[in-house]
């Protein structure tokens, strides 16, 4: 029978070459059509992104484009740190089809690719953090080679869009290739960014300024506001790895930082997260606001979502260190999501980690 994300794996797909790693493929069909369609989406906002610089410095824009640029803003970020990072990657609460539409439409308006394709991707970063495997560590590449510090961060920030390996969906997309919410929006995924990017920026425009508004308000409230946020989403990948404050020892680069936090709605505090990959917000001390994790909180409180996964309470102890309170029984220690089981179930960190022979 086919599948309905065949453009992503085909069902005759036969590797080219055996990756180390449990569900990563080499090369072949799924490799060129990642790179294509991340080529056209990257192309279209950095163009765009482009059109939006030229259109400011040669007229006047305003409320109307700069008021649409922050809506999108907003629902984007609610869209892909709640959508594609918490709830389809991560399972961290549950959400009946109508909200798991919602919230995939959402996800996906920010043209990032399909729910689908991210969560599977994301899965594998937690299954191999910073080791072969990893698809956007900034110290080792999608081959397990060592990189140099400026040429690691780009890879992980933009490079490893257009490697050559993919995720096998039958691996990594456990719970998510047989879902009909997520195989509408996988299916979808272009109307949903032409909508988001192009259709709403329009009537937007034209309900609260007029015609001549049209054009600006698509290059700067939607272009534009799917380039600058989606180097945030990359930065957590690239800076949220390599600069900030560990406070867990994760085994991996993971850090937390501020602003990165600040401007992803709380997935910049990014070494919490390694630490409990399921919980429906980062937040452990009270400063580290996690606008997301809030946002969770309160549809479990009006009732749109349940079972929502929380991180233990931790206390600052005398001596300075961080000290768990047993709010539940969970190990103190990481967290890590294994490839065996498609990075979805957990193990304790100090559970032996097979690396593949050279
Ligand atoms: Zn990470
Ligand atoms: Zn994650």
């Amino acid at each position: 029978m086919a599948t309905a994300f065949r453009d992503l794996q085909p069902d005759d797909y036969q590797p080219a070459e055996q990756h180390p790693q449990n569900g990563v493929i080499i090369g072949g069909p799924a490799a060129r059509a990642k790179r294509i369609e991340y080529g056209i989406l990257l192309s279209a906002m950095t163009f765009g992104s482009l059109g939006a610089l030229y259109w400011t410095l040669t007229h006047s824009t305003g409320w109307v484009e700069w008021s649409a640029f922050l809506f999108g803003f907003v629902l984007i970020n609610m869209g892909v740190g709640i959508g594609y990072h918490r709830y389809f990657t991560h399972r961290a609460f549950e959400a009946g089809p109508k909200m798991r539409l919602a919230i995939g439409i959402m996800a996906q308006m920010s043209c990032q690719h399909s729910v689908l394709k991210w969560a599977a991707d994301h899965r594998r970063h937690h299954a191999f953090s910073d080791r072969v495997g990893d698809l956007h560590s900034p110290y080792v590449d999608g081959h397990g080679k060592k990189m140099s510090k400026w040429k690691g961060l780009g890879i992980a920030h933009f490079g490893w869009l257009f490697d050559n390996t993919t995720s096998d969906m039958k691996v990594y997309g456990k719970g998510l290739i047989d879902d009909p919410q997520v195989l509408w929006c996988h299916k979808h995924r272009w109307s949903i960014a032409i909508f988001s990017s192009i259709i709403l920026p329009a009537l937007w425009a034209l309900a609260l300024g007029g015609p001549e508004h049209i054009i600006g308000t698509i290059l700067i409230g939607g272009l534009f506001r799917n380039f600058f946020f989606l180097n945030f989403v990359m930065g957590v990948n690239s800076i949220g790895h390599v600069f900030g404050s560990q406070r867990f020892k994760t085994k991996d680069g993971s850090r937390n930082n501020w602003f990165m936090a600040w401007m992803t709605f709380g997935d910049g505090w990014h070494n919490n997260h390694h630490q409990h990959p399921r919980a429906a917000s980062s937040q452990i001390a009270w400063w580290e606001i996690d606008v997301n994790g809030y946002i969770i909180y309160l549809w479990e409180k009006m009732g749109l979502v349940w079972n929502v996964q929380r991180a233990p309470t931790y206390v600052r102890t005398a001596s300075g260190g961080w000290e768990q309170l047993k709010v539940k029984a969970e190990p103190a220690e990481p967290e890590i999501m294994s490839a065996d089981d498609g990075g979805v179930m957990f193990r304790k960190s100090s559970e032996k980690i097979e690396e593949p022979a050279e």
